[in-house]
């Protein structure tokens, strides 16, 4: 429950206040939120012109709209020839027009919208008759960088929604934040349970922001998760993150048969006992909707492909070191596998299903050593590629000046939540 945010830009850190009845404490830059805007007294002008939105509605073409717009006819043929930023079979529902006729004109003269986050498109009808014109333009989202501290009570999920506040990422960036993390950690933590109420997550993203006022997140620049007490740090350098020491998160084996973001949140928690266990249970059971992808946890090559008695439908793949790994109750198999097939990490091999001895869908998980079910540790998975030693001194005064940001040493005690959260670290 508890949060903390600090902004910084550069490495300074401007404190400006305290919210939500001190459970949650934040720092932001002056140049946001701004309290009190300037407000300019009301211009009465005569417009020459009329300015509306317009929907694309459920069911409509562009041509609807163009239409409402009295764009017609020629009229359509030449701004369609004009466009080529504006893909008619890629329009979703609910995209806004916004449209400027000039008053008493049949036609619209301006017509603007939205391509996708980064960009915004302008059509102007040229005088004269003469066609259209197409403007493309970048969206300049400002960048800030934002920290957070999220304390687990069920799961990563619930963690961040109650550490970041509406106003500074909205619910669905918050889901994607989750996934991200777990994306970064996917061969060091399983999200599902290697959490425990307490352990904390602490992150330090890009936060962008739109003239609109839409926000969300760009990347994640370092993290720090405690798995059980033991911290586990992550460094984004040259598209890869890497731990303090320099050494790629990447492992030999994924932490998990499943993508965090492909198990519901209702299931993201602590591991839930939801399933009968049949008898000599053996591995981990991961509650997922059927049709859920499964994937190679590491590269192998299949040792078993069918159906094997409580297993259902199950694969096996073995890997190097006397390792391998069983994969049971699938509703279907990957188009194709077959015994001796080459499989690379994160290859999906089928998909949870309940066949066999199981009472709703969920992926059995076995990890063999030598012939016997074994609880994976992380130690398992050896240590991660080095960072190349030429680039060993660029990356250490980059992981300098990130952890300096992730876990600042002078952090003003805004509020007693933050204050306690601090005093967790000792
Ligand atoms: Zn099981």
């Amino acid at each position: 429950m508890l949060g903390a945010w600090g902004a910084w830009r550069t490495s300074h850190y401007v404190a400006a206040g305290a919210l939500a009845a001190g459970m949650l404490a934040w720092a932001a830059h002056e140049a946001w939120p701004s309290r009190e805007l300037p407000v300019a007294l009301p211009i009465v002008v005569t417009s020459a012109y009329d300015d509306w939105t317009d929907t694309l509605g459920r069911r409509e073409m562009l041509s609807d709209v163009l239409e409402r717009a009295g764009i017609t006819g020629r009229e359509y043929v030449s701004f369609m020839k004009a466009t080529h930023a504006l893909n008619p079979r890629r329009l979703q529902p609910g995209l806004i027009f916004e449209i400027r006729r000039l008053k008493g004109a049949a036609v619209a003269s301006r017509l603007g919208v939205r391509l996708d986050p980064e960009r915004r498109l302008w059509m102007t009808r040229l005088a004269g008759d003469s066609g259209w014109k197409e403007i493309v333009e970048e969206i300049p989202w400002t960048t800030e960088r934002l920290r957070t501290t999220a304390i687990i009570q069920s799961n990563l999920y619930d963690a961040l929604d109650a550490a970041i506040p509406d106003s500074f990422l909205p619910l669905r960036q918050r889901v994607a934040l989750a996934w991200a993390i777990a994306d970064v950690y996917d061969w060091e933590v399983d999200f599902t349970r290697d959490l425990r109420p307490g352990d904390r997550v602490e992150v330090l993203i890009e936060r962008l922001q739109s003239p609109e006022g839409e926000r969300r997140f760009g990347r994640i620049l370092a993290a720090r998760v405690d798995v059980a007490g033991s911290p586990s740090l992550a460094f984004a350098y040259e598209k890869s993150f890497y731990d303090e020491r320099g050494r790629s998160l990447r492992r030999a084996f994924l932490r998990a048969p499943l993508r965090y973001r492909h198990i519901s949140s209702r299931f993201g928690g602590r591991y839930h006992p939801i399933l009968r266990r049949w008898r000599s249970h053996q591995g981990t059971d991961y509650a997922a909707g059927y049709g859920t992808p499964v994937r190679a946890t590491a590269d192998g090559t299949v040792s078993m492909v069918g159906r094997n008695g409580g297993y259902g439908n199950v694969v096996e793949i073995r890997h190097a070191n006397g390792i391998r790994t069983r994969y049971g109750h699938l509703s279907k198999f990957a188009k194709g596998l077959r015994v001796g097939q080459r499989i690379g990490q994160e290859q999906t091999i089928g998909y949870v299903g309940s066949t066999g001895l199981s009472t709703g869908p969920h992926l059995h998980y076995e990890f063999l050593v030598n012939g016997r079910p074994t609880n994976p540790r992380r130690k398992d998975f050896g240590a991660g590629e080095p960072v190349a030693a030429k680039l060993k001194a660029a990356f250490d005064s980059v992981r300098v000046q990130l952890l300096a940001e992730l876990v600042p040493t002078n952090v003003p005690a805004a509020s007693p939540a933050l204050g306690a959260a601090a005093a967790r670290d000792d």
